[in-house]
């Protein structure tokens, strides 16, 4: 069984009638490319560059964070590389930046709330991945948004440095696409609205979880309740996917629930089009959906998205899958 999965690796993950879906591994660092790779990979669909921040005593230089990105790029030859900017708060400290104390650090100064305050931080950052986009194909990922105004003046930024970058004859990939994060409710109830302003999406179910259903992704007392599969989950997923798709863009999905089996029939069936997991979780991912039909897929997800409970959801996709 082992030795199967790992000879689907070099497979793509097509469905029975031919539906195409694009694997992605997300990592937290360079080493992990190595998993990705052996583990048959497209694409690095999470690159969470926070890591290449933590650990350390101050803050990585603009160069030390080019020498990084340019790296990934040139392992993965020309495969997407998303690369997010740093997401710190929340769980994730930095001890150096003496960052205060908040009474809910989820709902506080985190991820682009942090760059958008300390646009040195948020500039050197993306000047680092901007150099690096001449060495390979990388798309800019931003996380926590919940405004098109903090896209337009994250845009603004890059297209200042792109223009500085060209002043100093610095190559850079001018085609950059730009995703942003749809990981808050507020981001995905106006989905419609921030398509315009990006190329593509990419579903964060770890935080969308959380806020949607206002259950903390760390909290024991309360695990029972955090379970992406909740009607309201799926239905803002579904939303999210079909906006993106009516405008001529994509939608991918990185958090957790993306390499989670008991889900992929059913993102599949409502036209997710690219899984970004945890580099173990792509082989079984892939056997399943090579051995799915996608419009079967769809049916079941169509059904799934009248049911009012998870329960009766998770029954519909068990029954599904005793094929
Ligand atoms: C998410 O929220 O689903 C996500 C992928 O981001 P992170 O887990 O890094 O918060
Ligand atoms: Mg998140």
């Amino acid at each position: 069984k082992k030795n199967k999965l790992i000879n689907l690796k070099n497979l793509p993950a097509t469905t029975l009638d031919g539906h195409n879906i694009k694997i992605g591994s997300n990592i937290g660092n360079i080493q992990e490319i190595n998993s990705a790779q052996n583990n048959g990979a497209e694409c690095i669909g999470l690159y969470r560059t926070e890591f290449l921040f933590m650990g350390r005593t101050s803050l990585p230089t603009e160069n030390e964070q080019f020498q990084s990105y340019k790296k990934i790029a040139e392992l993965m030859k020309n495969k997407p590389v998303i690369i997010r900017t740093m997401d710190i708060g929340g769980d994730k400290d930095l001890p150096y930046m003496n960052l205060p104390k908040e009474d809910n650090p989820f709902l506080g100064w985190r991820a682009i709330r942090i760059s958008m305050d300390r646009k040195e931080i948020l500039q050197a950052q993306l000047k680092a991945i901007l150099r690096a986009s001449a060495f390979g194909k990388i798309h800019i990922l931003f996380p926590m948004i919940i405004s098109v105004e903090e896209i337009r003046i994250l845009k603004l930024e890059i297209k200042n440095i792109q223009n500085q970058l060209h002043n100093n004859n610095i190559l850079f990939d001018k085609n950059i696409k730009i995703g942003i994060m749809i990981e808050t409710p507020a981001s995905a109830i106006i989905s419609d609205y921030l398509i315009k302003e990006v190329d593509f999406f990419s579903i964060g179910t770890n935080d969308l979880t959380q806020y949607t259903l206002a259950v903390d992704r760390g909290n024991d007392l309360i695990s029972h309740l955090y379970n992406p599969m909740n009607p309201s989950i799926l239905k803002l997923i579904k939303k999210v996917i079909d906006v993106s798709h009516k405008n001529g863009k994509w939608t991918g999905m990185c958090g957790e629930f993306a390499g989670d089996e008991r889900a992929t029939v059913l993102l599949l069936g409502m036209g997710l089009d690219e899984f970004s997991m945890s580099s173990i979780s792509i082989p079984k991912i892939k056997e399943i959906i090579r051995k799915t039909s996608f419009s079967d897929a769809k049916k079941l997800a169509q059904k799934a998205l009248t049911l009012p409970t998870t329960k009766e959801i998770l029954n519909l996709v068990k029954n599904f899958m005793n094929y």
